[in-house]
């Protein structure tokens, strides 16, 4: 793995650095700036190095198949510009922000960058070819830069323009890449998910959120690699209703019955055993709220692990050596289901023996929630990646790429 330290002599080089600046935004504001935090390590150390760094990231979503108006407004909203303010703030120096994602303006801007300078391009995804790693796109972007490093996680599972094209086009043309800080941090602790070690033993996985289809190749290979998976969440009803319980109104993917049984013969699944349920999914509504062991009354639908399964996931996982957690036990977003994924929490930081990864947005961001994040081993930034790279046994195209 080409690491940051072994890119040399930088002073006066300019080096573009593919960060995940995809932060959730809030009234043209930045709701939580983890993300731009987490890849200041990587810039601080080339900015030591006296080199000019230019950054680049997408910001949300924009279909190009929408309507002209529309694309507009998708580009209004997902605006990069605040994102430079806030890391000029955090880095206290200057962030030059370049409004044109090609061009003679950009590359105006990056020729007149000074050493210990940084810039950062609008978001990468105003031009259709990003996510279609449009070859003439990469091929100018490369051309901008005498070296790449790659620093997003959370978008290393795509293989874009910037974060694929670049560093093949670069690779041509014999310059260097690297991964940055921040990736090498994740590949090391997810590395351990993906490959674990006799120590790690018993190995744990805590599966839970919305949808089962989602998640269906990581639960295959889970299975593989770990020992036990606990599983909660909406995920959990459909197996229950492949076992034959009554699940009420609670979600299901029929079509998944026949693979959640296959998964459940394995001998390695633990389900919930009581559910705290709901006869309307509405906080605002008039609703009952109840624990129900075994089946679900018509007309409920289960929200949350009860107590009973709480004590028995804990249990498990005061046993473990190794954790892998993606996805609440129940809907947190309301506060009468916080406390299964609260409890799954306080167990997994209780365990001092163990190394616990959070692998999902939704999860880190309860863990967050509920004052327990700086306590896990490692929480990835990247939900969507650090499943992928559990699927595909450690391999992301945006890292295989480095080489
Ligand atoms: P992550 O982002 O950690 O991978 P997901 O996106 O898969 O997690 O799932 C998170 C969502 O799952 C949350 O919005 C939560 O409300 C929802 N969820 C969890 N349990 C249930 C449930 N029993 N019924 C409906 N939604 C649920
Ligand atoms: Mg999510």
């Amino acid at each position: 793995m080409n690491l940051l330290e072994n890119m040399k002599n930088l002073e006066g080089k300019t080096i573009i650095v593919r960060v995940d600046f995809n932060v959730p935004l809030k009234d043209g504001g930045i709701r939580d700036d983890n993300r731009i935090v987490a890849a200041l390590p990587t810039i601080k150390y080339l900015l030591g190095q006296k080199a000019k760094v230019v950054l680049m990231s997408h910001l949300g979503k924009i279909n190009f198949k929408l309507t002209p108006e529309e694309v507009e407004a998708a580009k209004k909203k997902n605006n990069m510009e605040p994102v430079a303010k806030r890391l000029s703030e955090l880095l206290g120096q200057d962030v030059v922000f370049s409004k044109d994602t090609r061009g003679e303006g950009l590359k105006t801007l990056v020729e007149g960058l000074k050493d210990g300078e940084v810039l950062l391009l609008q978001n990468t995804r105003y031009e259709k070819g990003e996510t279609k790693n449009d070859p003439e796109l990469s091929k100018e972007w490369a051309s901008l830069g005498d070296g790449f490093v790659m620093d997003a996680f959370g978008s290393a599972h795509r293989a874009h323009a910037s974060t694929y094209g670049i560093p093949e086009e670069m690779k041509k043309d014999g310059k260097p890449t690297a991964i940055g800080y921040l990736v090498e941090k994740e590949v090391k602790a997810l590395s351990k998910c993906v490959n674990p070690e006799k120590e790690d033993r018993p190995y744990l996985a805590i599966l839970g959120g919305f949808k089962v289809s989602d998640k269906i190749k990581v639960i295959e290979s889970l299975l593989k690699k770990t020992d036990k998976i606990l599983i909660g969440g909406a995920m959990a009803y459909t197996f229950l209703k492949a076992l034959g319980t009554n699940i009420g109104t609670s979600p299901c993917e029929e079509d998944q019955l026949e693979y959640a049984k296959k998964c459940y013969a394995t001998g390695k699944i633990v389900l919930p055993v009581d559910s705290m349920v709901t006869n309307a999914f509405d906080e605002n509504a008039e609703r009952e709220i109840k624990v129900v062991e075994g089946n679900i009354p018509e007309g409920f639908e289960g929200m949350d692990i009860g107590s009973k399964t709480i004590a028995l996931f804990k249990d498990e996982i005061s046993k473990a050596n190794l954790i892998f957690w993606n996805g609440p036990t129940g809907v947190f977003e309301q506060k009468e289901f916080i406390t299964g994924t609260v409890e799954v929490c306080k167990a997994i930081t209780e365990n001092k023996h163990c190394f616990s990864v959070i692998g999902g947005g939704d999860s880190a961001a309860a863990a967050k929630q509920f004052g327990y994040k700086d306590k896990f081993s490692h929480v990835s930034t990247g939900g969507g990646a650090s499943l992928e790279m559990i699927e595909n046994d450690g391999h992301l195209p945006g890292i295989d790429v480095i080489g």
